[in-house]
C-alpha cells in the first residue's frame, strides 16, 4: 500500500504518482474502500469541527403505523447549503449581493440574471429592514440507479441566483442538500395506501431540510458574502426546478391533463392548456389550505380520490408551505416553480412534433434521414451533436438523447425544405425553432423582445394545434404546451430561462449517484453517496486554496505534454485527520475525462491513515489540437 515518501513535502516520487495513478484506476472499477468505518466517522467529524463543513446525516422518519421497513432521511439544512455558497469566496465574479440602481429607463431594461427580474426589486420593496436577499434555488429529481428499478436516488441540490450563471454550475456553486428516502424497498403496513404514504413522506423531507431556511427567512441573519462584506441576509425561495411530474409532486397536485387543473403553478383548466388566449390565476398556500380542508372531510378511498380529482390536489400537507412571505405575489411558492428547457422542449413539445411529421410524412422519412446524414458530414461542432449513422432519427430507429434532439431541432427547417414538406408544417416548425432559441439561447431580453415573445408564443401554440392537432391524441392540449405560456411572465419574474437548466444537476447523477452506486457493494448506498459529496466539497476547498497558490508557469509546462486532443489535470490531495493536508501534487492524465473526487483510505491498520482525493482540475482542449479536426 501507499506510503508517506520520505522527501519531507517537497513532492511526491514518480513511484509515488505511479502508485497513485494504479490505485485511482482500481478505484474506478472497485468499492471505494475505507479501513473500518470508524476511520471515517472520525474523518468527518474533523472536516466539520476544522473546515466547517457539514455532512449529511440520516434522519429516522420512519412512521411505525404507517411504514413497515424504515425510512431514512440523508440530509442536512438547506440553510446551511445557503450560507455556505452564500460566504464562498470562490463565487465572488460577478455575485450580486445587492440590487444597484443603473438609472436605464424601462424600454432600456435587461432580464439577465436573476436579480433583474420583478422577484428580487419587489422582495427588496417588501421586506422591512433592508435585508440582502440569498435567492435559493432548489432542484430535486428522482434518478433509476439500478437498470432493474432496484435502487433509485432522489438527490435535492441547492444553489443561488446571486451566484453569476457562470460559476453556478461550477462545484462551489452548488450543494447537495439531501438524499430523499428509496422508494424502491419501501413497503407499509397492511391497509395504507402506498402512494399517498410515499407522497406524504416526500413532503416531510421537504419540511425537515427547509426547517431552518424558513426559520432564517424570518430573522435574518449577519454574515459575509464572497467579498468579505458583511451583510444582512435573508433566504427566499427564487425557484424550484425540475420537470413536469417533480413539479407536481412538489405542488402536491395532481398530474396529466384527464385531471381538471393539471399545473401545479396556476388554476388553468383542462381544456384551456392550448389555448393562447385564456387567462389563469396563480395558485397560492391560502387557497390550496382550503382545498385540503375540503378534502379532510371525505371519509371513504373512492370518495376522496373522486374529490382529489376534481380539485386536482393529493390530500398532503406541502413541504413548500409555511415560508414566512410565501403569501406575498412575489413569495408565493408556486410562481417558484420552474420546468427546465430539456423538459418542456426538447423532450416534450418538440418530440411531439417530430412525430406528428413522422405520422403525416410516411413518404418522406427515408430521405430526410439521407438529408440529416449528409447535414452530419459537415458539421463538427462540440455543441452541436447530430445522431450518429448507425441509427435513423426520422424512422425513429435508435434511443435519441435530449442533445440529439436538441441538435435535429436546429436543422429540422432546412430538412424540411429539402425534402419538399408541405409549407403549412414547414411554417410551424421554422416559428417552433425561431420560439425556442428565443427563449433558451437569447443572452437577455427587453421589454420589447417579450412582447414580440409573447406573440409568437401565442401564434406558434395556434398553428401546433392548427397543423398537428389531429395527429396528436390531446390534440396539443398538454400541460407542456400550457408551461409554454408562462415563460414570459417567468421571465419578466425572474431572468432569462437558462437559469433554470437541469442539465447541470442531470450531469451531476452521473458523479454523485450513479457511479458511487455502482462502485458501492449494493448496502447502504446513501452513506456513500453522501460521503461522496462531502468529499466533492472538500476537494473543491482545497482545489481554490491551491489555485490560490498555484505557479501559472507550472500549469502552461503541464499544458505542453500529453496526448493530442484533451487533457485533464488532475490534483491530488493527501489529507490526514485530525484535518490537516499533507501534500498537494498536480498531474496531467492525458485524455480521461471522467475523473472525479475519491477518497480511500491507504494505511493499514495501527498506523497513521492517509487519505487520498483526486480531482479534475481543468479538462481543456491541448494547444496542438487546433490542428484536430
Ligand atoms: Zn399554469
Amino acid at each position: 500500500m501507499l506510503t508517506k515518501t520520505g522527501n519531507g513535502g517537497t513532492g511526491l516520487s514518480r513511484e509515488t504518482v505511479k502508485e497513485l495513478l494504479r490505485l485511482f484506476k482500481e478505484a474506478q472499477t472497485t468499492p471505494l474502500s475505507f479501513e473500518t468505518l470508524a476511520d471515517v466517522d472520525r474523518f468527518e467529524e474533523s472536516l466539520e469541527k476544522e473546515v466547517g463543513l457539514q455532512p449529511l446525516e440520516p434522519v429516522d422518519i420512519t412512521d411505525k403505523e404507517q411504514d413497515a421497513t424504515p425510512v431514512i432521511l440523508w440530509c442536512r439544512q438547506t440553510w446551511a447549503c445557503v450560507a455556505d455558497l452564500y460566504s464562498n469566496p470562490a463565487n465572488a465574479e460577478g455575485f450580486v449581493a445587492e440590487l444597484e440602481d443603473s438609472g436605464e429607463s424601462e424600454e432600456a431594461h435587461r432580464f439577465t440574471e436573476p436579480s433583474t427580474g420583478s422577484f428580487w426589486r419587489e422582495a427588496v420593496a417588501g421586506l422591512p429592514d433592508g435585508a440582502s436577499i440569498a435567492a435559493v434555488i432548489l432542484y430535486s429529481d428522482a434518478t433509476e440507479l439500478a437498470k432493474d428499478g432496484s435502487a433509485t436516488g432522489h438527490p435535492v441540490y441547492v444553489s443561488l441566483g446571486n451566484i453569476s450563471s457562470g460559476e453556478r454550475w461550477k462545484p462551489h456553486g452548488r450543494r447537495l442538500a439531501a438524499l430523499l428516502p428509496d422508494f424502491s424497498k419501501h413497503v407499509v403496513k397492511p391497509g395504507v395506501d402506498v402512494a399517498r404514504r410515499r407522497l406524504e413522506i416526500f413532503h416531510t423531507c421537504l419540511e425537515k431540510i427547509l426547517e431552518k431556511q424558513k426559520e432564517v427567512e424570518s430573522t435574518g441573519m449577519r454574515m459575509k458574502d464572497p467579498l468579505g462584506v458583511v451583510r444582512y441576509v435573508r433566504p427566499l425561495l427564487y425557484a424550484y426546478v425540475g420537470d413536469y411530474p417533480e413539479q407536481c409532486k412538489v405542488a402536491g397536485t395532481k398530474m396529466g391533463n384527464q385531471t381538471r387543473f393539471p399545473c401545479p403553478k396556476c388554476l388553468i383548466s383542462n381544456e384551456n392548456l392550448a389555448n393562447a388566449d385564456a387567462r389563469w390565476e396563480y395558485r397560492t398556500e391560502e387557497g390550496q389550505k382550503l382545498t385540503l380542508a375540503q378534502l379532510q372531510a371525505f371519509r371513504g378511498r373512492t370518495a376522496l380520490a373522486r374529490a382529489e380529482t376534481v380539485e386536482s390536489t393529493h390530500r398532503v400537507k406541502v413541504g413548500i408551505w409555511g415560508f414566512p412571505n410565501g403569501s406575498t405575489t412575489w413569495g408565493n411558492p408556486y410562481r417558484s416553480l420552474m420546468c427546465d428547457v430539456m423538459h418542456m422542449s426538447a423532450l416534450g413539445v418538440y418530440k411531439h412534433m417530430v412525430d406528428c411529421i413522422r405520422a403525416m410524412l410516411p413518404d418522406k422519412i427515408a430521405a430526410m434521414d439521407i438529408a440529416l446524414r449528409n447535414v452530419t458530414a459537415f458539421s463538427r461542432q462540440s455543441l452541436f451533436r447530430l445522431p450518429s449513422e448507425g441509427k435513423h432519427y426520422f424512422a425513429n430507429r435508435g434511443v435519441f438523447q435530449a442533445f440529439e434532439h436538441q441538435s435535429v431541432m436546429q436543422v429540422l427547417p432546412i430538412i424540411l425544405e429539402l425534402v419538399n414538406a408541405p409549407a403549412a408544417i414547414r411554417e410551424v416548425v421554422s416559428l417552433y425553432v425561431y420560439w425556442h432559441t428565443e427563449v433558451w439561447l437569447r443572452p437577455y431580453h427587453t421589454e420589447d423582445s417579450l412582447d414580440v415573445l409573447d406573440l409568437l408564443t401565442k401564434k406558434l401554440v395556434a398553428k401546433l394545434v392548427d397543423v398537428f392537432g389531429e395527429q396528436q391524441s390531446s390534440e396539443f392540449n398538454l400541460p407542456k404546451v400550457h408551461a409554454m405560456l408562462h415563460v414570459v411572465d417567468d421571465i419578466r419574474r425572474g431572468g432569462i430561462p437558462a437559469h433554470y437548466c437541469t442539465d447541470m444537476y442531470e450531469h451531476l447523477h452521473i458523479a454523485l449517484m450513479k457511479r458511487p452506486y455502482r462502485t458501492s457493494n449494493k448496502k447502504n448506498v446513501e452513506s456513500q453517496i453522501a460521503r461522496k459529496a462531502l468529499v466533492a466539497e472538500l476537494v473543491d476547498i482545497l482545489a481554490r486554496q491551491e489555485e490560490g497558490a498555484e505557479d501559472s508557469a507550472a500549469r502552461n509546462g503541464a499544458l505542453s505534454q500529453g496526448p493530442i486532443g484533451h487533457v485533464t489535470h488532475a490534483l491530488t490531495f493527501i489529507v490526514e485527520w485530525p484535518f490537516r493536508l499533507v501534500k498537494t501534487t498536480r498531474y496531467t492524465i492525458g485524455m480521461h475525462s471522467s475523473l472525479e473526487p475519491l477518497l480511500f483510505s491507504t494505511a493499514g491498520r495501527g498506523s497513521p491513515t492517509l487519505l487520498l482525493l483526486i480531482t479534475p482540475l481543468t479538462t481543456q482542449m491541448h494547444k496542438d489540437s487546433a490542428s484536430y479536426s
